[in-house]
């Protein structure tokens, strides 16, 4: 059996060093090799080191490693994972590499450097150690080539994206003579273990992202210079009014640097013989004016765009391409574009844009036929089906729809005969697949989903981790419903609360559901998840509301409001069935107070959550507090031992309205218990939660009871409300800061009693209620709510 236990990243450059980080980030060691510095740094030869100094030596994996810890966004879920990584160098260390498991290059992109370097690695080989390639589009059959059969068939490509931790895709490529099961292995490891998406591809130039998305960029940029489009107006259609990420084209290709880009765009160029097809793959002269001057992008300070700083303050300019100067960037509107903000979901986006007439519907057309009608030419040559080709744009370039998916939602035939009548030509297997009467590559059957495959619709294969919310509703699982939530049949007895509010914002509606749902799952289900496929698990309460009571000064209902929240969440603990809760991406107030009374949570590797209150003016008060003092008082049963460090770094938490950085780091800000759990594939995460129900419930599942807390009284309140006093006094904090700290230090110490003294869990909640209930009326605290609604961040009055 495959195991992967320890693996080497050859090669510490921005996509090796990504790659080690990532697998730190699963809890696997890694040895990160590079070359050996033939020159000595000024620092270092002042330090009286020598060439031959293990120091210098790995330099460049050491310095690799260094940079992890600074780089923004963070390649590591904690900066402790860095330990994992041990750096080395190609000379020492090469018989190093007989000791793991996977040896990963990520070497410049060269065909001859990765042929010479696989050599290398042959011969301190070991059979049974997979090797693969980062390449992002040589012949993976053409690095092994004079490699024995053996270790051929233990090689493969595995492409991953920048940046590792948060690009989904991985492209496995396996050579000629790839072990079928060693392809399955490594599918299956990087979607598993590494959470990644896997597209299966074969071996073309620059493999299916790299091969459309280059296309896609191509066409683009023709388009423009044809078209007469400034920067600004390409990114204006190109972004969110097309499905695509909000850096659209050219911040994009400022990302990825121009140089990069083109070196991309010339493997294809060279690689295909078709002259249409090598024509498109030409990179523009503007390109290579642009990187001849070194104007490639952010690496250089600019590229189409420039980040200027002046007395005036910051500004962004844009290129004119037309002159080749840079000016002050303009904001883009039309009729179209306005239409594509104002509709709903990618598909009426898509419809507005190009439904709309104008320039930009014409230059969003004449992006959008290309690319289809491209995708569609290449489909067998590249891809085993549209599925992976979909599936390769979307993770792999972040764009909401695949060409097939796009095509779709723009009408199959329509657009098809508006292609003809313009005088494009249309595969003849698409041309077919319309003639047979149908108009759409994908059907979705009752929550069953098909895709086009040779003429006819196939089943698209499913794996029992991926458990889809949105299927299961539309197969009428959906045992009770409202506007804000609802509760849903997930197989083996398990049912699941999902949130679906804008913004996943809890309100009275998600209140309710928690309520009905712990009533339904009391009577008729094994145990509950909580979880859901928003884009992020629960921002907060509604705060919209709140302000409106507090403004109006309808205490009563303001009270009422929390009162429910409280009530819910006491429910929710005190089902007698396991309740699991699988929280993601941002997770914020009461969104992490929904989770608090959860048995177990399981963090998707991507969740930032944290008690942030603190930032609308207020303290939790869906029992977040509560949560945290019992925490700490379970977690120092001696009366003899000291709780206050405990609730120390507990204020300071919630006070500073701190986020983790990914689930592991919730640990860090003691949100996570011992049985909390992560996971790193995104899309698993409901069907863990699952199991975690399962597991709890087979294993004669004891319901939470209540207990007292042992709290640090009047005394512990004094140390938290001077250490806010100091930070006043050192201007940290404003004096409202110091306001809401003093009502949370006030409830967190369990108000004023004696250091000790041990208090009811509703006694805690009534504590939180009556702050929060203060800091409404507070004008400031309502001016922060309101900043928070109007610019969506948090204002320090
Ligand atoms: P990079 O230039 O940042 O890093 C390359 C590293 O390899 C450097 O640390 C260099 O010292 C080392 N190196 C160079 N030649 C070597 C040799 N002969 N032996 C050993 N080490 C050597 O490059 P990168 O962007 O990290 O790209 C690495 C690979 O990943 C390339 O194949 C590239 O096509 C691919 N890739 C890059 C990206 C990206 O966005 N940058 C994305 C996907 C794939």
């Amino acid at each position: 059996m495959t195991i992967i236990r320890k693996a080497a990243v050859i090669g510490s450059g921005v996509m090796g060093s990504g790659i080690a980080a990532h697998l730190a980030n699963v809890g696997i060691p890694v040895l990160l090799l590079d070359i050996v510095p033939s020159q000595l740094l000024t620092q270092e030869t002042a330090a009286g080191l020598t060439l031959d100094h293990p120091k210098v030596r790995n330099r460049f994996a050491d310095q690799a490693i260094d940079k992890l810890k600074k780089t923004n966004p963070a390649p590591l879920y904690s900066e402790d994972f860095a330990a994992r990584i041990t750096a080395g160098n190609l000379e020492d260390d090469v018989s190093k590499l007989a000791g793991v498991d996977w040896i990963i290059e990520v070497i410049v992109e060269n065909l001859q450097a990765k042929q010479q370097l696989i050599s290398r690695i042959e011969k301190v080989w070991k059979q049974g150690t997979i090797v693969s390639s980062n390449t992002s589009g040589i012949s993976i059959n053409a690095m092994v080539e004079s490699a024995s059969d053996e270790f051929k068939r233990h090689f493969l490509g595995t492409h991953f994206f920048n940046p590792p931790r948060y690009m989904k895709l991985v492209e496995v490529i396996p050579n000629e003579a790839t072990d079928p099961a060693i392809v399955a292995f490594m599918k299956d490891f990087c979607a598993k273990k590494l959470g990644k998406g896997v597209v299966q591809a074969k071996d073309t130039p620059n493999f299916i992202g790299n091969r459309i998305g280059t296309y896609g960029l191509l066409v683009t940029l023709r388009e423009m210079i044809a078209g007469g489009y400034s920067v600004e107006e390409v990114d204006a259609v190109t972004g969110p009014a097309m499905g695509r990420p909000k850096s659209a084209t050219f911040r994009t290709l400022d990302l990825v640097g121009l140089d990069t880009f083109v070196h991309v765009a010339n493997n294809v160029f060279d690689l295909v013989t078709d002259p249409e097809e090598k024509d498109m793959f030409r990179s523009p002269e503007l390109l290579k004016l642009m990187v001849e001057k070194g104007w490639i992008g952010e690496k250089r300070g600019q590229g189409f765009y420039k980040k200027v700083t002046s007395d005036a303050g910051k500004e962004i300019q844009s290129l004119n391409i037309a002159t080749m100067e840079y000016g002050v960037s303009r904001k883009i509107s039309s009729a179209s574009l306005e239409a594509a903000k104002q509709a709903k979901g990618t598909v009426g986006k898509l419809k507005a844009l190009l439904g709309a007439k104008d320039r930009y519907s014409d230059l969003a057309w004449n992006i959008l036929k290309p690319v289809l009608l491209y995708s569609a030419e290449k489909l067998d040559e590249i891809a085993d089906s549209i599925v992976e080709i979909d599936h390769a744009l979307k993770w792999g370039f972040n764009w909401d729809l695949g060409p097939f998916e796009t095509w779709d939602a723009i009408g199959l035939k329509r657009s098809v005969e508006r292609m003809e009548s313009e005088g494009s030509t249309v595969p003849a297997w698409v041309k077919a697949w319309i003639d047979s009467g149908h108009d759409s590559f994908y059907e979705n059957r009752g929550g069953q989903h098909f895709y086009y495959l040779k003429n006819e619709f196939k089943g698209i294969e499913t794996r029992p981790e991926l458990i889809s919310l949105q299927s299961l509703k539309q197969q009428n699982k959906v045992i009770r419903w409202n506007s804000g939530a609802s509760l849903i049949d997930i197989g083996d007895g398990v049912a699941c609360l999902e949130f679906h509010s804008p913004n996943n914002a809890i309100g009275a509606d998600i209140l309710t559901m928690i309520q009905q749902s712990a009533d339904e799952v009391r009577s008729n289900y094994r145990g509950l998840v909580v979880a859901n496929e928003g884009k992020n698990f629960c921002v907060g309460a509604n705060v919209m509301l709140l302000l409106m009571e507090a403004q109006d000064g309808e205490w009563d209902e303001v009270d009422g409001i929390i009162r429910l929240f409280q009530n819910s969440m006491m429910k929710l603990k005190s089902l007698d069935k396991p309740v699991v809760a699988a929280p993601h991406k941002m997770t914020l107030g009461g969104g992490v107070e929904a989770c608090m009374p959860a048995d177990q949570t399981i963090f998707s590797a991507e969740t930032y959550y944290g008690l942030v209150e603190a930032g609308v003016g207020l303290i939790p008060a869906g029992g977040g507090c509560k949560e945290l003092a019992l925490r700490a008082s379970q977690a120092v049963r001696d009366p003899e031992v000291d709780l206050q460090p405990w609730i120390n770094a507990i204020f300071e938490t919630v006070a500073m309205a701190k986020v983790s950085t990914s689930g592991h780091d919730t640990k860090r800000l003691g949100y996570m218990r011992a049985q909390d759990r992560v996971v790193v594939n995104p899309d698993h995460r409901i069907y863990e939660a699952k199991q975690a129900v399962l597991r709890l419930e087979a294993s004669g599942y004891t319901p939470q009871v209540q207990e007292k807390i042992r709290v640090v009284g009047e005394n512990g309140k004094a140390v938290m409300q001077i250490a806010a006093y100091t930070m006043r006094q050192g201007g940290y904090i404003s004096e409202h800061d110091q306001l809401i700290a003093n009502k949370l230090a006030h409830v967190l110490a369990g108000g004023n009693v004696p250091a000790g003294t041990m208090v009811t869990e509703q006694y805690m909640l009534d504590l939180e209620r009556e702050a929060f209930l203060s800091l409404c009326g507070e004008i400031k605290t309502q001016q922060r709510m309101q900043y928070m609604l109007s610019k969506g961040k948090a204002l320090r009055n």
